[in-house]
C-alpha cells in the first residue's frame, strides 16, 4: 500500500491527491537518491490505480489485480530495467535462454529481496529494441485493469537511440496509459523527456524512520538498528540489506583498530594494516571506514550531546578514547574529512587496499599529532 511507504509522505500525498482528483497524468518522473522507495512507490501507485477494491485512494493489497502486480504477473503492467545487450525477437521474446534466465533472476530478486539488486555480469542499459517493444504494447487497451502501466527503472540508462525512440511514445500516450520513470540521475535524462513528465521528488529518509523500520519489520535489535540507520545515510535499501548480512565483522575490525589507537599501539596498527595487503575486499574496507567515521562522529556527540551517540554499547571506550587523545572538535572533523576523502578514492581504484592502509596510518598520526611526548 502507498500508506505503508515510510519517509516519503510528501510524494505519497501528491500521488493520492492525483488519484482522488482523477487527474492522472500520462507520464511521471520519480527522482531522488537510490534506495529510498521510488520503485516501490511506482508499483504501489500502479496497484492503487488498478485496484478493484480501492480505499482512501490506495490499493487494497488483496484483490486479484493487487496480487498479480505483487507477483509481476499482471498483463497490463510492464516493468523495464537496464540489462546487458540481449537479442530480442519482434514480439519481445529473448532469443537466448540464458538471457531469459538472467532477466527472471532479476525479477525473482525484486520479488523476494527488493532491497538487493540483481547484479548482471555485464554493463547494462535500456536498449532501443526494448523501447520499440513497449511502443507496440502501449497501443493495446488494458486487458484487465483500468490502466496499462509502464514502469521504467533507471531511465537515465536508456541508450541515446532508446531515449529518442522513447520521446515519440511520450508525445502522445493513449489516455489509458501511465508511464512512470525512476532515476537517481535527473540531469542525465534528455531535457525533452524531463519536460514531458510530471516530476515527483523523493527525499532521503531520516535515520530515525530507518531505525524504527528495521526494528519493527526486520527484527533488528536496537543498537544494531541505530548503527545501521546512521551508516546507511538515508538509503533504506542499503540499511535493510546491511541488516540482513553480517555487519558485525566490519564493526569488530573497526573497533580493533580503535583499540590500537587507544593503546597507542603502533605495532598493532602495523599488523592490522598488513592483513589488508592480502585481503582485497573493497566493500569490507569501505564498511570498516564507515564504522571508523561513525566512531569519530560519536566523539563529537560525546562532547556536545551524548544522547545522540550511535555506538551506545561503547560509551566507556569512547570516554577512554576521548581522555587519552584529547582531540578537539576541529581535529575530529579533520579526521572525518580525511576518511571521507579516502572512501571516495577507494571506489574503483586498482590499489584501493593501499589507500585504505595509508588512511589507517594517517588517522593514527592525526590523532596523536597534537600531543607532546
Ligand atoms: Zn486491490
Amino acid at each position: 500500500m502507498l500508506s505503508n511507504i515510510k519517509g516519503q509522505e510528501r510524494a505519497i500525498n501528491i500521488l493520492k491527491n492525483i488519484i482522488s482528483s482523477e487527474k492522472i497524468a500520462q507520464s511521471y518522473l520519480f527522482y531522488g537518491l537510490s534506495g529510498i522507495g521510488k520503485l516501490t512507490t511506482a508499483f504501489e501507485f500502479a496497484k492503487a490505480v488498478n485496484c478493484s477494491n480501492q480505499k482512501n485512494y490506495d490499493c487494497c493489497d488483496n484483490c486479484s489485480s493487487c496480487h498479480k502486480i505483487d507477483h509481476f504477473s499482471h498483463p497490463d503492467i510492464h516493468f523495464v530495467f537496464p540489462t546487458p545487450k540481449y537479442e530480442i525477437s519482434a514480439d519481445g521474446e529473448y532469443k537466448k535462454e540464458k538471457d531469459q534466465l538472467q532477466v527472471q533472476n532479476f525479477i525473482e530478486q525484486m520479488k523476494f529481496t527488493p532491497y538487493l539488486r540483481y547484479q548482471f555480469s555485464k554493463a547494462t542499459s535500456i536498449q532501443i529494441d526494448t523501447i520499440r517493444n513497449l511502443e507496440r504494447k502501449i497501443c493495446f487497451k488494458p486487458n484487465e485493469g483500468k490502466y496499462r502501466i509502464i514502469i521504467i527503472v533507471e531511465a537515465d540508462k536508456m541508450t541515446r537511440g532508446a531515449a529518442n525512440a522513447f520521446l515519440k511514445t511520450l508525445e502522445e500516450p493513449p489516455n489509458y496509459a501511465i508511464i512512470i520513470l525512476t532515476t537517481t540521475k535527473f540531469s542525465a535524462l534528455l531535457p525533452t523527456i524531463i519536460s514531458r513528465c510530471q516530476k515527483i521528488k523523493f527525499n532521503s529518509v531520516s535515520s530515525e524512520i530507518i531505525e524504527n523500520h528495521l526494528i519493527k519489520n526486520y527484527n533488528v535489535d536496537k543498537i544494531q538498528a541505530k548503527i545501521i540507520s546512521r551508516i546507511s545515510n538515508g538509503n533504506v535499501a542499503k540499511a535493510i540489506s546491511m541488516s540482513q548480512t553480517e555487519i558485525a565483522e566490519a564493526r569488530d575490525i573497526a573497533l580493533d583498530f580503535i583499540n590500537f589507537i587507544i593503546e597507542k599501539d603502533f605495532e598493532g596498527i602495523n599488523d592490522f594494516s598488513d592483513n589488508f595487503r592480502q585481503n582485497r575486499n573493497e566493500d569490507l574496507l569501505k564498511e570498516i571506514l564507515d564504522f571508523i567515521i561513525l566512531w569519530f562522529g560519536d566523539l563529537i556527540y560525546l562532547i556536545y550531546n551524548s544522547e545522540k551517540i550511535v555506538n551506545i554499547d561503547q560509551k566507556d571506550n569512547l570516554m577512554k578514547f576521548y581522555q587519552k587523545t584529547e582531540l578537539s572538535e576541529k581535529n575530529i572533523r579533520e579526521i572525518i574529512d580525511l576518511i571521507e576523502k579516502a572512501k571516495h578514492l577507494i571506489s574503483g581504484h586498482i590499489n584501493f587496499e593501499l589507500i585504505a592502509i595509508d588512511t589507517f596510518f594517517q588517522i593514527y598520526k592525526r590523532v596523536y599529532q597534537n600531543q607532546k611526548r
